[in-house]
């Protein structure tokens, strides 16, 4: 979470920072901030969105070649003015933005406060700025990279961190260690920032941060990258290929409803080049290499986050019921401190769209040291978690910037059902009709996410009837119980209503007790394999008076006459099923959120790229 980013070149660094924090709102927006040197320091910040701080900085002189820009998500301190960054030294000569957490801030306040400093802000990233200047007292002549280095040495968390001096207008100072930092390298100018989207318009040659690496810019000599133990390192430098028009809404009211939309073409690119029905064939670059490992998996355990959790649960039904091969799922956070048993057997596979989410990423490092195999899935190229993993499969959704994930969802979804359709195949545990049959339909998936599509009219009306639900319920059975929990957590997200998601039969075991007159129901009943189960299930809400919102497979006429409204979706074999009844979920709550004035793309309290634990 936070957005950073920072300039150094010919041009005016102001417009570039500003839009650049546009971009990465997504990752923090309570309160937004810059630094700018020109002769003095020009340093401004102010709770609230960038489009605040744009407002506070009209008609400022904000002229000058270097500077950077922060956009918050509080860990340390509430979201107000004092505690946005950038935060200054003592003396007013640093000034540092920070992506992170330091964790012992508290012990180097301390110190440091016996040592005569005073701080304005509570948060740990302050503390940081005063270590530097304290470091470098007794030095007058040590380099601010030096002093940087020593700082972070005695520090424990995570950082992603850029420091300007007032008296320095040609040199930026970055670092880095779990929060992502990129190196764009145009032409004599640098940026840094959290991820690439400031940069695009201006060069695509970018080195991703190692963890623990200290980036120096100077404006007339270029960048050096050393380690915190002080070796020099020469990273490649990477072409990336992403286009500007991949970053803007392209005439959508929000991002979400673009990505919600855009699924038929990313879901078909999540399949392309590794999937042929007419031939027969299957296949993902990230397994062929390991496919033994996968063959003799004795286990294999997911793990993720939020809505990534959420296709690891569907990934456990398809690897279990297609490749019969025992799976696990583990909410990251838990995996890692719960001191799992984990074997050389085991292949463990990590679901992100950031590629960067904290606990996702500390969880693969530990399950690395027990012999595991590590595979990750991952949307944003370059990011940590495929580096950390063995082998992997980018899922290519592009850009995905609404908060409320969709299409990073149903693209993961694509990936971890080529991989149990594969696993399944190559042990012999789907017959070859079968096998050829799910390829054909996960190849149709595209076509039918736009029938889909199509409903929106109808969803938006349903949603007009229940959007002053204060509560909701979701219920689904085997591969759509997974989707129950996503459905609820998409209207949480971003409507505020309290929703839940659970399997169907369990709503007999505590949650009927809500049901009245006044609770929608959202019940996917599209499974073939527990249709009179659903309808019970159905008749069961009916009977309180719920309000029954059902996902119903096309002409099925008999649940329709049941509910009080009803969504048709094509009619697929099961385990392509979540891939369909997903889509209305999202509509509905998209719908809903708007129809309740609430800011879809950014939703109170979150953050979309979850790097702090
Ligand atoms: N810990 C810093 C703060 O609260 C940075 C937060 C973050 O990166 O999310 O200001």
């Amino acid at each position: 979470m936070c957005g950073i980013v920072a300039y150094v070149g010919d041009r005016e660094a102001y417009p570039i920072i500003i839009d650049g924090l546009r971009r990465l709102e997504y990752r923090g927006y309570d309160s937004a901030g810059v630094s700018i040197i020109n002769g003095s320091f020009n340093n401004y910040k102010k709770q609230g969105k960038v489009s605040d701080l744009e407002q506070l900085l009209e008609g400022k002189d904000l002229h000058g070649t270097i500077g950077m820009g922060h956009t918050r998500w509080a860990t340390h301190g509430v979201p107000n003015d004092v505690n946005a960054h950038p935060h200054l030294s003592g003396d007013g000569n640093l000034s540092i933005i920070h992506n992170g957490i330091i964790e012992n801030y508290a012990s180097l306040k301390q110190a440091l406060e016996n040592l005569g400093h005073t701080f304005k802000s509570d948060t740990d990233t302050e503390v940081l700025i005063h270590l530097i200047e304290e470091i470098r007292k007794g030095e007058k002549d040590l380099s601010l990279e030096e002093a940087t280095r020593q700082a972070l040495q005695k520090v424990d968390g995570a950082y992603a961190i850029v420091i300007l001096e007032k008296d320095n207008p040609d040199k930026i100072v970055g670092a880095k260690k779990s929060s992502p930092l990129v190196l764009g390298i145009g032409d004599g100018e640098y940026f840094l920032a959290s991820d690439a989207s400031p940069m695009v318009k201006y060069t695509d040659k970018v080195i991703y941060l190692e963890d623990e690496e200290i980036v120096t810019i100077e404006r007339d000599k270029g960048y050096q990258i050393r380690t915190i133990e002080n070796k020099v390192t020469n990273p490649k430098v990477l072409q990336i290929d992403l286009k500007i028009e991949e970053l803007e809404k392209g005439g959508y009211d929000h991002f979400m409803l673009k990505e919600i939309y855009q699924q038929p073409v990313t879901i078909a690119e999540s399949m392309r080049g590794r999937i042929n029905a007419a031939e027969g064939w299957c296949k993902l670059g990230g397994m062929e290499l390991h496919m033994n490992r996968f063959l003799n998996a004795k286990r294999i355990i997911l793990t993720a986050c939020g809505t990534s959790w959420h296709a690891a649960m569907i990934a456990e039904y398809l690897f279990e019921d297609l490749a019969r091969i025992p799976t696990e799922v583990e909410y990251a956070s838990e995996f890692r401190y719960r001191n799992p048993i984990i074997t050389p057997d085991d292949v463990i596979i990590a679901i992100s769209q950031s590629g960067e989410t904290a606990d996702t990423l500390a969880a693969i490092k530990s399950a690395k040291t027990k012999g595991a195999f590590l595979y990750g899935i991952v949307n944003n190229v370059g990011s940590s978690i495929p580096r950390e993993t063995h082998s992997g499969s980018y899922t290519h959704a592009g850009p995905e910037i609404g908060v409320a994930s969709t299409k990073a969802f149903t693209s993961q979804l694509t990936v971890l059902t080529m991989m149990a359709i594969i696993l399944g195949y190559q042990k012999g545990k789907i017959s070859e009709d079968y096998y050829h049959r799910l390829l054909s339909e996960l190849e149709s998936i595209p076509a039918q996410v736009a029938k889909i599509l199509n409903k929106s009219e109808q969803i938006k009306y349903i949603a007009g009837e229940v959007r002053n639900a204060s509560n909701a319920l979701y219920l689904g059975r085997g591969y759509n119980f997974p989707i129950a929990l996503e459905g609820a957590l998409k209207l949480k997200e971003i409507s505020y209503i309290h929703a839940e998601g659970y399997p169907a039969a369990e709503m007999k075991h505590g949650p009927i007790a809500l049901i009245d007159m006044y609770m929608p129901v959202v019940i996917i009943a599209t499974n073939e394999s527990a249709r009179e189960k659903i309808i019970s299930n159905i008749q069961e809400v009916k009977a309180r008076k719920g309000i029954v919102i059902a996902i119903i497979t096309e002409g099925d006429d008999k649940i329709k006459e049941m509910a009080d409204f009803s969504i048709e979706i094509p009619m697929i074999e099961e385990p392509l099923s979540p891939l369909l009844s997903v889509i209305p979920l999202q509509i509905l709550s998209y719908h809903i959120a708007v129809m309740r004035g609430c800011h879809v793309d950014q939703p109170r309290n979150l953050a979309k790229s979850v790097t702090v634990e």
